[in-house]
């Protein structure tokens, strides 16, 4: 099952990869690119997103919740009810016991097509597993990166329940479920490892050794996800507890917020009083990772973005600078560090535009972290970057990390815009995300 990797154009044509794939696969046939809008080219086309692909050996298994009921006039009608449990529950034992439940999803099921709102059988936690009645699921861009791409590049199974942002109740436990109890409210841990290897035992499962020749891939990224009514969790272990915090606003924390704070501690030593951090694109992740440097960083923070309205929002949410995303915006770092430089700049796009101005920017000792699922040349080298600057390619985050960003929200160091939609309006959610028109993350409610 899919393991995701990251994989770049290594400027001379052949691809490189630049993390975990399983073994059999390869990185031939995947090329640089991204979702991205470069400063020369603004149309943002679905199309033309290529560069991060997860290798799938199995992937027929793992989407445990294709089955798709009939046309809407063949089936049951559920016109005295809302509840998915009703029609179930008022027959007898025998009538419950053939019939499945069945709730919607939203699903990717035509390469190159717009995901759709389907009715699905609602699925059964087996032994280990946990189902959670989803309380919400947030819109990433890597969803939107992954529908992009060709029949050739796209391994993550069809149909895939999307939705790798996900929070929920705690409705049924498998057999031999401990540490989790009915009604709890929790976030999902969304990259899956395996749970035994040195990288797992560290609570970093986003590295795991195993996941791709054991088959284990995130929810709504080769495993059904979490734009549904229900999901199953593999294992408690990916669950942590969400208290008080309101799912909706939060459930993006799980990458939104993960994601770029994984970025971030990496980079910490760097960013010490009189430093400079830099953010390019400031959309779902980005607008957090400004909040986080704020909180963990007296970095002055600089913001990037080809829009307005999210510069506009980066500074709302504390970012000192915001400049449009173009060569001008070079001058303007070096002349607010004095020439220096930035000691970090967090690339949330990455293509080649972004790359560039991101190496034109960092200074000496600095960090160039690629956050973003586009690739591009980096040059690298004493006459080519800054003496001892390094080149990061994060992914995700750790489960202690997930829990240190809920208790960043706890004390309300962060927090992520959110725009609310239905499942049904799951789909305008994803068109809203691809024209840039969103402020911070959406987020669907079942
Ligand atoms: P988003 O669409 O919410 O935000 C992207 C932002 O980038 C937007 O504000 C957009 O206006 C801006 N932008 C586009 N082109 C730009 C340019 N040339 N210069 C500056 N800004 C530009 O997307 P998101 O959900 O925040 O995801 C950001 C990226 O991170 C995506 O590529 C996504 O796939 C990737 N991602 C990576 C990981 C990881 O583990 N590495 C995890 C989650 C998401
Ligand atoms: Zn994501």
């Amino acid at each position: 099952m899919p393991q995701l990797v990251q994989v770049a154009a290594d400027g001379i044509g052949a691809p490189t990869c630049l993390g975990l794939i399983p073994p059999g696969a390869d990185c031939q046939g995947v090329a640089e690119g991204g979702h991205a809008r470069d400063v020369a080219d603004p149309a943002l086309s679905f199309a033309s997103t290529r560069g991060w692909i997860a290798a799938a050996a199995d992937r027929q298994e793992a989407v445990v919740d294709s089955a798709i009921l009939g046309p809407r006039s063949q089936r049951p009608s559920r016109k005295t009810s809302s509840s998915p449990y009703a029609l179930a529950d008022r027959r007898s034992p025998a009538g419950r016991a053939d019939r499945k439940r069945i709730m919607k999803a939203l699903q990717y099921r035509t390469i190159g097509a717009p995901p759709e709102v389907v009715e699905i059988e609602t699925p059964e936690p087996g032994p280990g597993q946990v189902r959670l009645k989803i309380t919400a699921a947030g819109v990433c861009h890597s969803d939107a990166f992954i529908m992009g791409l060709t029949e050739e590049q796209y391994i993550y199974g069809l149909p895939l329940t999307l939705g790798h942002e996900g929070a929920g109740v705690v409705d049924k436990l498998g057999d031999g479920v401990h540490g989790v109890a009915i009604g709890d409210s929790v976030a999902v841990y969304g990259p899956w490892g395996c749970g035994r290897c040195y990288t797992c035992a560290q609570g970093k499962e986003n590295y795991c050794e195993n996941a791709a020749a054991e088959g284990i891939a995130p929810p709504g990224l080769g495993a059904p996800g979490s734009m549904a009514e229900y999901m199953i969790v593999n294992d408690s272990r990916h669950l942590v507890p969400l208290g008080d915090l309101d799912p909706v606003e939060n459930v993006s924390l799980t990458d939104a917020g993960l994601t770029p704070y994984h970025a971030i501690k990496g980079s910490l030593t760097k960013l010490g009083p009189g430093s400079t951090a830099v953010v390019i694109g400031t959309g779902g992740l980005g607008h957090v990772a400004v909040q986080i440097l704020r909180a963990l960083t007296p970095a002055t923070v600089i913001a990037l973005d080809v829009n307005d309205e999210k510069l506009q929002l980066a500074k709302d949410v504390g970012a000192h600078h915001g400049f449009l995303s173009n060569s001008d915006a070079i001058d303007k770092i070096r002349a607010l560090t004095g020439g220096k430089g930035a000691q970090a700049v967090f690339d949330f796009v990455v293509v080649q535009p972004t790359i560039d101005i991101g190496q034109s920017v960092i200074g000496v000792e600095g960090d160039l972290v690629l956050v973003g699922v586009g690739a591009g040349a980096v040059k690298a080298g004493v006459l080519a970057s800054p003496y001892d600057s390094s080149v990061r390619a994060p992914y995700w985050g750790s489960r202690s990390e997930l829990f240190e960003v809920l208790d960043l929200a706890r004390v309300g160091a962060i927090h992520v815009e959110t725009e609310v939609f239905s499942l049904n309006e799951g789909p305008k959610a994803y068109e809203k995300l691809h024209e840039g028109s969103l402020r911070g993350r959406a987020v669907i409610v079942p």
